[in-house]
């Protein structure tokens, strides 16, 4: 027999919020049944509207706030929250701090290791414009070629100018380029009739450098007066150094396509990290937060305690930041990166700081461990960074076989960091300094963190 849910889809209700998810949506109880509610703060006392109900949970929306949370800030624009480009602007930055240490603990204790401890999260002292990269969509509204973002998941666009979390000079060129293309008679893209030019402009700007570079993406190859337009862009933005046209014809989510093409100016701009110099290229990776990013770094670089005579592996090493860091401190580091482009950058910024102990391979980190243990390297030192689905059980095999003292992991997901801590646990390694998480993305529900294994010595 089908059992009955303890609500029923258009019930209103009166809910208590117990908790927050890693999504940042409000959690309720009813007789155990879980709501999601967006919007809704821990302890907050709602009148809500049940609007889907599933066989495990439902979701509900807010229809008033009888008793508010002592974290909840008041915004006047709802926008960054629609969008999706400040999903936590409604919770003061302290709360989130606690917010991302909880999310770390809360898996730990899923898994009874509520014994590993874990240091309060390292936040900004401004956690706003900290991004040095910004990608903003370009569609037409009433006529008019605009720049704006999406609202959450939909492809419904809200045109803006500024975007509160990135560099404000990066919010001012945007402004200088949208005016420059509709001042130029250059059409947005259309994404349902895949018609029109423009798709995205993506800015960077090196913090400590200040040298931008303006990347327009197009759907067509051919736009009219192209030298006028990176020429003006140039005269009326001095600070960018490098205009770049990337080619994207394809019916598709993803922003850049396969072709860049040099308007003006250089390939790349730099920026320095820790002091070092980094050549960025338009199509690389590379660590949005430089404030953050440093701080992280340096953690990474503390814990794996180097003094000149250490071998390291930097697994999932990307243009080599983290590698050159480690670099100055050991005898030698092997990085491995499975784009190419990146590499080709890694070794190019190995050479632009005087580094000549570097080994950077393309490739798959899983690959290259097995390949690296067969040729017997022995790493003092392993650090890895990896995208959000974590480590492989192969990756891990070949790492713990290698025996290395020390295995730093820089991770961008705690559930897969905690499901990975598991099993170098299992193979003998203990943590054994509190996990560290670290603020790379203010107001927005990312958690970032680094942790040290150890090899235990039972053999
Ligand atoms: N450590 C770098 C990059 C971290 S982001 C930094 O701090 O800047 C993760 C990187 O892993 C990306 O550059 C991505 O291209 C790369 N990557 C993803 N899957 C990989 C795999 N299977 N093997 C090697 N690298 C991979």
């Amino acid at each position: 027999m089908k059992k009955k849910l303890p609500v029923s889809k258009n019930e209103d209700l009166i809910l208590t919020i117990e908790d927050l998810t890693y999504q940042g949506m409000g959690v309720a109880k009813v007789e155990g049944y879980p709501l999601f509610i967006e919007g809704a703060l821990p302890q907050e006392k709602i009148k809500a509207h049940v609007v889907k109900v599933t066989k495990n949970y439902g979701f509900a929306k807010v229809m008033e706030f009888i008793e508010k949370s002592p974290d909840r800030v008041e915004n006047e624009d709802k926008i960054y929250l629609q969008t999706g480009i400040a999903p936590l602007q409604n919770l003061s930055y302290p709360a989130q701090l606690k917010f991302k240490r909880k999310l770390v603990t809360d898996l730990l204790q899923k898994v009874h290791l509520d014994n590993l401890e874990v240091a309060d999260t390292l936040g900004m002292e401004t956690p706003y414009y900290y991004r040095n990269k910004a990608q903003v969509p370009v569609r037409e509204v009433n006529g008019k070629l605009e720049i704006g973002f999406f609202k959450r998941n939909s492809h419904d666009f809200v045109a803006m100018e500024h975007f509160l979390i990135q560099d404000k000079r990066i919010d001012e060129i945007l402004i200088k380029v949208r005016d420059i293309l509709r001042m130029s008679k250059i059409t947005a893209y259309n994404e349902e009739k895949h018609t029109g030019m423009i798709r995205h402009i993506l800015v960077r700007r090196g913090y400590y450098s200040h040298e931008a570079m303006v990347v327009l993406v197009s759907r067509v190859r051919k736009i009219p007066n192209l030298d006028q337009i990176a020429f003006l862009i140039q005269q009326q933005c001095p600070d960018v150094k490098s205009v770049m046209l990337n080619v994207n014809p394809d019916k598709t989510n993803v922003i850049l396509g396969k072709k860049t093409i040099k308007l003006a100016g250089k390939d790349t701009i730099q920026d320095t990290l820790n002091g070092l110099k980094f050549d960025i290229s338009a199509q690389s990776f590379y660590q949005v937060n430089p404030q953050q990013t440093e701080k992280l770094y340096q953690l990474a670089i503390e814990n794996a305690e180097l003094t000149g005579k250490e071998t390291v592996i930097d697994a999932y090493c990307g243009i080599g930041t983290i590698s050159l860091n480690m670099a100055k401190f050991a005898k030698k580091v092997y990085g491995v990166e499975i784009v190419p482009e990146a590499i080709e950058d890694a070794k190019h910024n190995a050479s632009l700081n005087d580094l000549d102990n570097l080994d950077f391979e393309v490739g798959e980190a899983e690959v290259w461990m097995e390949k690296w243990q067969k040729q017997g390297i022995k790493p003092d030192v392993i650090m890895v960074d990896p995208p959000r689905k974590g480590l492989t059980s192969s990756l891990i095999q070949s790492a713990v076989a290698m025996e290395p003292k020390k295995v730093v992991y820089v991770s961008c997901n705690p559930a897969t960091l905690v499901r990975d801590i598991q099993e170098f646990m299992e193979l003998g390694y203990q943590v054994t300094k509190s996990i560290q998480p670290v603020d790379q993305f203010p107001q927005t529900t990312h958690v970032e963190s680094v942790t040290v294994l150890e090899r235990t010595q039972f053999d």
